[in-house]
This record gives C-alpha cells, structure tokens and sequence, in this order.
C-alpha cells in the first residue's frame, strides 16, 4: 500500500498482531517466532498480498516488522485488541476505503478462498465472518470432573478475517465500551447484521506449541511455489579511478558512467529479483525522473527488490550473478562482493554465487567499451 492506500484499492486488510501471546512457548510472542523458516507473520502478511495492508504491532516490535512489512502501512497497537483494531481504523480515515477485513496475525494459513468468500459477501451485508459448525460434544467441567453437557446446535467456531463496511465498523467501535472478544461483537453491539460464512479447518490460530507442528504439516502438503527471473544491464566506461561492481569498489583506470555508484552487476541481480516476482524493474520503482532517486546508491534497490519478495511470501532460494568484461579482473573480488551481495539480500552467502567472463575481446566488452552483467535469481514460497 505504498504507506498510502490506492485509491482504485476498495479492500484494505487490517492484521493484528500487537499481543504477547507466549502460551505457544518460546520467547518470542508467537507471531514472531518461526513457522518453516518464516516468521508466522511475514506468512499471514503474504496472504493478503492482493491488497493494501496495514500490520497493527507492539511498539517494541517495530523493528521486526519494517522487516517484513513491504509497503505494509505499520501501526502500533494499544493496551487491548479493540484499541489495536481502532488504532488501525483510524488510521485509514479520510483514504476512500470501503471495506476492511480484520485478521487475526497468528493465522497465518488462511486461503485465498476463505479471504474470497468474506469479501464476496460485503457485497450484501454490512458485515461477514467466516466460522465452523461445532461438532464435537461440549462438556462443562471442573476439577477433572465433567460437570456438565451442553446443547452444541447453533453453536459455531469463530475465525478471521472479520469484514465489515468501513465507515459501519469504524462507529461500532467508537461506540463500544471495550472489552469485546472480537470485531464482530462490536459489530452486533452497534446493530450490524454479521453474514456467516463456512470457515476452513487449516485456518487455524496458532496458540500452543502443538499448532506449529500442526501448521508446518499443513505447509507441507501444499505446492511449492517456485519464481525464476532474470536480469541484464549496461554501463558505458567514462573517466574515474575507480568502478563499483556488486557493492565492492574497484579501482581501475576508468569509471562506469550512469547515476551514483553505476553498479551494473547490482542493477541486473535486482532485476532478476523484480522479475521473479513479474513486478516490474528498477526504473518502475524508481523512476529516474522522478529528482529523489537521481544518484540513489544501487543497494537501495536491491534491498528493496529482496524486501518486496519477502513481503509477498517469498524466500531467495539463491542468485547467480556474471560480470562481463575484460578488465578490471573480478576473480579477486568475487567472494567480497558474494558477501556484499548476500549481506543487502539478508540471504546466506552460499546462495548468492558471483562470477565473471571475458568476451574474447569481441563487442563493445571486449573493446572495453563498457561492461555487461546478467544474473537469474530464484524465489521459493512455501
Ligand atoms: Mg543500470
């Protein structure tokens, strides 16, 4: 949402996650620790990637989430859940949003159809939330002892996303005294109608230790979502001492000639990532008519291709970077700039390869005229 939602966007989703939950063990709040290799909330993030986001967190977890937010619009949530959902409410006022979906940020595998089918039926009602038929008995208990059965007919499991209509929703909590369990309690509270909608089992809350395991099995079973993309760029030598290529300086007895640094091999490696992700190439996120990019250092971008990968749900499985030129010589340089590479990616170093060629002195590199790079890079969801 580019810190500001797009205007053509009718659907903004709200997930919260400004809770201490720890019952899952660890030290970590559990939408912080990982699941498969990702914090749990960079996943539920990725699951509503088709529309603009904003991620209600902790204060003291802001770090943590520009980590993962992409163009997320980050809030800091209060003492309690409604204060949280009202903080992020408030902050979309006067944006033209029609709806908002509120998720709950440790559910992370929530399907695309699920998000569908609530916002399916906000086209009908003020308001709509998925839930399950309770099928199991319901017992009362108390000291190890059933105490009690109780009727289950009519009774449902609530999850999230909750939707409501934005400007319905927003006076349902300005109304409410607090202290309710979820949005929809506000929402009946202040008269609004709430659509159920059929829920998903593997839309589960991960609250106990035993929900990882369960989520990681769930994960499993799921295809895995592999993205290649490739990249290729140019840069003229001009006059200089020095070159910079994949984030090392070089000296040598000419410079590259374009914006900044001119780091060709950087331009082409964060194209291949843009590509992976059919978004586009560095011109389109930075413009270079646009003055504020006008001599921008080339790591800006490639730490912005990476997070935007990591914001739609996707690991840098690894990339592959050649340089082609006669001189200067790059085999020297080659792990400083792997190191270089993977350190701005936040990838390890045995997923990031560099490399170079000459072109046996035929074409504009082997005229040293300039130098060339390509570089593939592989994005892996899972
Ligand atoms: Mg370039």
């Amino acid at each position: 949402m580019s810190k500001m939602p797009d205007p053509s966007f009718q659907t903004v989703a709200i997930i919260v996650a400004a809770g201490r939950g720890t019952r899952a063990g660890g030290d970590l709040p559990k939408q912080w620790q990982l699941l498969h290799g990702q914090p749990v909330l960079a996943r539920t993030l990725a699951a509503f990637a088709a529309m603009p986001r904003v991620l209600v967190i902790h204060p003291d977890d802001r770090a943590r989430a520009e980590a993962i937010a992409g163009d997320a619009l980050i809030v800091e949530g209060g003492a309690t859940r409604d204060a949280s959902v009202m903080n992020a409410l408030l902050a979309l006022e006067g944006r033209g949003v029609a709806h908002v979906l509120i998720h709950d940020g440790a559910r992370p595998l929530v399907s695309p159809a699920l998000i569908a089918r609530v916002r399916a039926a906000l086209d009908r009602a003020p308001a709509a939330a998925p839930a399950l038929v309770v099928t199991d008995a319901l017992w009362t208990g108390a000291n190890g002892l059933v105490s009690g059965t109780r009727d289950r007919s009519g009774l449902y499991r609530a999850q999230t996303p909750q939707g409501f209509h934005y400007e319905a929703i927003l006076a349902a909590h300005r109304a409410h005294p607090g202290g309710a369990a979820d949005d929809v309690e506000v929402a009946r509270a202040a008269g609004l109608d709430v659509t159920i909608v059929e829920g998903d089992e593997n839309n589960l809350k991960l609250t106990f230790p035993g929900d990882f395991s369960r989520a990681g099995a769930i994960l499993k079973g799921r295809a895995m979502d592999v993205r290649l993309g490739n990249g290729f760029d140019v840069h003229a030598f001009c006059d200089g001492d020095h070159v910079w290529l994949c984030g090392v300086k070089i000296p040598h007895h000419k410079g590259l000639l374009g914006h900044s640094d001119a780091d060709v091999g950087m331009h082409a490696l964060t194209d291949a990532i843009y590509g992976a992700l059919a978004m586009g190439d560095i011109g389109r996120h930075f413009p270079p008519s646009d003055s504020q990019w006008k001599g921008a250092e080339s790591h800006i971008f490639l730490r912005h291709a990476a997070e935007l990968a990591r914001s739609q749900g996707f690991a840098i499985a690894n990339c592959d970077v050649t340089l082609i030129c006669e001189r200067p010589k790059i085999g020297p340089h080659a792990q400083a700039m792997r190191a270089a590479l993977a350190k701005i990616m936040g990838v390890d170093l045995d997923r990031v390869s560099v490399k170079a060629t000459t072109s046996e002195q035929l074409g504009f590199t082997g005229r040293e005229e300039g130098i060339a790079s390509i570089a593939t890079a592989t994005l892996v969801k899972a």
